[in-house]
């Protein structure tokens, strides 16, 4: 099974590519900083495991394009994508005076990239009998709990989960689940340290709908495995 998890040498995302790689998974490790990301592909590489790094902004399209090349060319297929790439949890930030520049990164960053980068892999993860897009939402993101406060970061995860429900309801008839998962309030340089759960914790329940089984949910917001408001 091939696995591909977005902004993952450090953080949630490189925790979910240690979880998946202990499920035996071949993990394509991305990332922007090329020093950074060979360094950690390596590190899982010395304990045995299957992980290979490529580059990729995922704001850049010519990255998508290149990436998704590397994909066909190697493997074939891709059975996993987990879109966990994020920016600016932006708790200074007013609603009626933002930051524009701020609001801009989060949307393209938090939305517009994995949705795009979805697309560029759709073809891919077709292949896969058992294809699983994981989008790595919040609880900022859900419209019945939001609460004002991080304006942009929470409208970007609002517009990824809606992302997430036209996906899933697309993708159905191929067998692709499509799944938002909020990690909780998790201790990395997002969350801070005042957080309470650890990575292990937060990625687990990105790992759970990355390897869901046939039989589980698609189109749904969780977390922990279990359903969460939109
Ligand atoms: P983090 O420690 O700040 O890590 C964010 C990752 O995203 C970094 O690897 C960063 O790479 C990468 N990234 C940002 N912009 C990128 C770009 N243009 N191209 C490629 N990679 C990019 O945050 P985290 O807590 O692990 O967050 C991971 C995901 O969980 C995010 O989607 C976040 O919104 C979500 N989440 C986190 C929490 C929490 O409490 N931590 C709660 C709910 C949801 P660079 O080093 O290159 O910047």
């Amino acid at each position: 099974m091939i696995a591909l998890v977005t902004g993952a040498y450090r953080g949630l995302g490189l925790e979910t590519v240690k979880q998946l790689a202990e499920l035996n998974y071949t993990v394509i490790l991305t990332g922007r900083n090329d020093e950074k990301g060979e360094a950690a592909a390596e590190l899982f590489r010395v304990s045995g495991k299957e992980v290979y790094y490529h580059h990729l902004d995922v704001n850049l399209d010519s990255d998508i394009e290149k990436l998704r090349y590397f994909i066909e060319d190697k493997f074939g297929v891709l059975d996993v994508l987990v879109n966990n790439a994020g920016i600016h949890y932006d708790t200074g930030n007013d609603v009626t005076n933002p930051d524009w520049n701020i609001v801009q990164e989060a949307t393209n960053t938090n939305f517009l990239a994995p949705w795009k980068l979805t697309v560029a892999i759709i073809p891919l993860i077709k292949k896969s009998s058992r294809g699983r897009i994981v989008n790595v939402s919040s609880g900022a993101g859900s419209l019945q709990d939001m609460t004002p406060g991080s304006p942009a970061y929470s409208a970007s995860k609002a517009a990824m989960n809606v992302l997430t429900i036209q996906l899933a309801a697309k993708l159905k008839s191929d067998s692709v689940k499509v799944n938002a998962v909020c990690p909780g309030w998790v201790r990395t340089d997002m969350g801070g340290l005042n957080a309470t759960r650890s990575v292990e914790e937060g990625a687990r329940g990105i790992v759970w709908a990355a390897a869901l089984e046939n039989d589980g949910p698609t189109g749904g917001f969780f977390r922990d495995g279990k359903p969460i408001n939109w």
